[in-house]
């Protein structure tokens, strides 16, 4: 008998909290998070700003809001933020940084994961009348739509000389930072003491419903608290969200090894056909259909036809991304699925 629920392939961002975390949240107690009196978001700050060997950070209800919290923090008015072009902050978020903080972007081609600090610290520009000064540098770890790559750690060193040699500040979109951790075995306080401010979400691999952290020193979260607010994101008994993040730091941290499996089974059985569009490293698997008689639109129609859904992100670009709520029979049967379309 064919299962009625489709296999969603289309983003970790599609799980639903699970009976444990339902409890958590159920059993939260709360407080009034603007005045500080919420226990639940003042335990997740202060254990996420421990995780990453920072002096704080701040709940924030979105993976965006916080990117541009920070943006804000490391970047005054009319600065420059310095970021490659596929960047989730200058692709994803609706050009909140020029919106909102009045911040000038200006981007490196993007090459996957791949940073090549020479090139960056080239594009640096002084404080001065002929130029628009730039201010800081952000990356994106893991990268998404560079296909999940995880940015080697000597990499960031080298950034971190690049923007301490300019006076920049270092920002890292760390929306799947948990997955770079989790496949390179790199300590999150390694990643942290390289960056003036992180962003992590709960709401992706993790599986929290929402929520994201900003992650930095006392003063910047102190000044980020404030944008927080001015940006409409002071919540109230938030600890019914922050009581699902800490359950899943708990629960869902260690077990993205599992997707990160389940994804290189993924691309094992899609790789004779050529549409891999580069190494698997996390849990997205980015498909590239430019030898491919479907155009991605056309595969994803095929695809939901027999209950598998996958992302478009291009006219020839695709991506199928493991989760919390994929077990090894839905990666079988989304298997089974994609290779007969291919196979036609
Ligand atoms: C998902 C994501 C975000 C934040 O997204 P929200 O939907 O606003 O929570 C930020 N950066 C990257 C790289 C992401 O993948």
């Amino acid at each position: 008998m064919a299962d009625p629920r489709p296999v969603d392939l289309r983003s970790d961002t599609v799980t639903r909290p699970t009976a444990a975390m339902r409890t958590a949240m159920a059993e939260a107690e709360v407080g009034d998070d603007v005045y500080g009196e919420d226990p639940n978001v003042n335990a997740l700050e202060a254990e996420v700003a421990a995780l990453f060997g920072h002096e704080a950070a701040l709940f924030a209800p979105t993976g965006t809001m916080a990117n541009q919290i920070a943006l804000q923090v490391l970047v005054p008015p009319a600065g420059e933020l310095l970021c490659d072009a596929d960047a989730h902050v200058v692709t994803y978020e609706m050009a909140a940084a020029a919106a909102y903080g009045g911040i000038s972007t200006r981007t490196w081609p993007a090459v996957g994961a791949e940073i090549d600090p020479d090139l960056v610290a080239a594009m640096v520009r002084p404080d001065g009348y002929m130029a628009v000064a730039t201010r800081a540098i952000a990356v994106e770890q893991t990268h998404n739509r560079g296909g999940g790559g995880v940015i080697p750690l000597g990499t960031l060193r080298q950034l971190r000389q690049v923007a301490d040699d300019s006076g920049l500040g270092l920002h890292c979109d760390g929306a799947r930072i948990w997955h770079a951790h989790v496949a390179d075995g790199v300590p999150l306080a390694s990643y942290g003491e390289l960056f003036d401010t992180l962003s992590v979400c709960l709401s992706k691999g993790l599986g929290a419903p929402a929520g994201s952290l900003v992650v930095g020193s006392a003063e910047k979260i102190e000044r980020a608290r404030l944008i927080r607010k001015r940006m409409g994101g002071g919540m109230r008994q938030a600890g019914i969200l922050a009581a699902a993040g800490r359950h899943a730091l708990g629960a869902h941290l260690d077990r993205l090894a599992e997707d990160h499996v389940r994804a290189a089974r993924l691309a094992e059985a899609l790789a004779p056909f050529g549409v891999l569009a580069g190494p698997v490293r996390t849990n997205l698997v980015p498909l590239d259909l430019t030898k491919f008689p479907l155009d991605a639109p056309a595969l994803a129609a095929a695809a939901r036809a027999e209950g598998v859904l996958v992302s478009v992100l291009g006219p020839r670009t695709a991506r199928l991304v493991t989760h919390l709520d994929l077990d090894d029979a839905g990666v079988e049967r989304a298997i089974d699925v994609l290779v007969g379309i291919f196979r036609r």
